[in-house]
């Protein structure tokens, strides 16, 4: 009994020890994103609201940057946040002790919609640009930008093969295309003005 806690490192408290895997931001629940629009349709908007949306946006768009990058060969540490090559099969973090199998950390991303692919550039946009919004009106003409661009993206079409996906999957917990499409179009119908 008294052996088990020696085998026990101190893991309690830490955000991140060496050697965990990295955790993403789930997406953005459209329940939450419906009552934003529903409010501000009425003129209801309230601050807290718009950041509890704005600020998932924000935590997801990171996500999928970071897990993009990493797609590309950039490792972002998550213990340290130094950014370094992918090394196979092994990542190891020149700057601290955080080191994870490459396989490990794949599986930790795949199938869950965080490349960002050729949407990208909306992404990065929306992380550079909510963190410095400070009035609620800028901030709900960011997040409602960045969601009528994946439908702009949608309509259009991009060449790229990620982009036969809408982005806006990425971003939103619909279930498969035909979901996220009657989403935004539900949006449509009750745009902030
Ligand atoms: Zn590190």
């Amino acid at each position: 009994m008294l052996a088990m806690q020696d085998e026990s490192p101190a893991a309690a408290g830490g955000s991140c020890t060496p050697g965990s895997p990295p955790q993403w931001a789930p997406r953005v629940k459209r329940s939450l994103i419906r009552r934003l629009y529903e409010e501000s349709a009425r003129g209801l908007l309230d601050d807290e609201l718009v950041d509890e949306v704005g600020i998932a946006l924000l935590a997801r768009c990171r996500s999928i940057l970071t897990v993009t990058e990493a797609v590309r060969g950039r490792i972002e540490c998550p213990s340290c946040a130094a950014v370094f090559s992918r090394t196979l099969p092994q990542l190891r973090c020149p700057a601290c002790e955080w080191s994870l199998a490459w396989e490990r950390y794949r599986a930790t991303y795949k199938g869950r919609q965080l490349f960002g692919g050729a949407a990208l550039p909306a992404f990065r946009e929306f992380s550079r640009r909510y963190p410095r919004a400070k009035r609620v009106g800028d901030k709900i003409v960011l997040i409602d930008t960045v969601l009528h661009e994946y439908h702009w993206n949608l309509i259009r079409g991009l060449s790229e093969p990620q982009a036969t996906r809408p982005a806006a999957a990425c971003l939103v917990d619909a279930r498969g295309l035909a979901d996220v499409i009657a989403f935004l179009d539900e949006l449509s119908g009750t745009r902030p003005t």
